[in-house]
């Protein structure tokens, strides 16, 4: 608000430049972020979703999780079914050298095996 002797001219606002609170990090169409004050729990302004909840409905769910999904190869089952072949994969190799430092041991495998190995 400016005053000008005895007359104030313009709105007073709470959300002025100085403003200490979360602002809206939406990308507008200039490129800038948003800057108005954002709804806390989302950290939007209420024009950029932040008073959206999200999709209530599983009709609504299943429609956005089709919507973001590009290829699937990054499903809850494919990413679950990576990690268990992982694990197996971790189990295998424990396994062999395991196997490697008790063939060693006994005299059975040279320690440079690998390097002397052909097929
Ligand atoms: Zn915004």
């Amino acid at each position: 608000m400016i005053a000008k002797g005895n007359v104030t001219i313009g709105l007073e606002t709470r959300f002025g430049p100085d403003w200490p609170g979360v602002r809206c990090g939406a990308r507008t169409k200039a490129g800038d972020k948003c800057q108005r004050p954002a709804v806390k729990r989302t950290g939007k302004c209420n024009r950029h979703g932040g008073k959206s909840t999200g999709p209530r409905t599983q009709a609504g769910r299943d429609k956005i999780a089709a919507l973001h999904t590009t290829h699937g190869r990054l499903t809850k089952e494919k990413r679950q079914a990576a990690k268990t072949r992982a694990e197996v994969g971790r189990k295998v190799r424990a396994e062999i050298k395991e196997i490697e430092s008790s063939l060693i041991e006994q005299g059975l495998l040279c320690r440079s095996w690998r390097q002397n190995w052909k097929l």
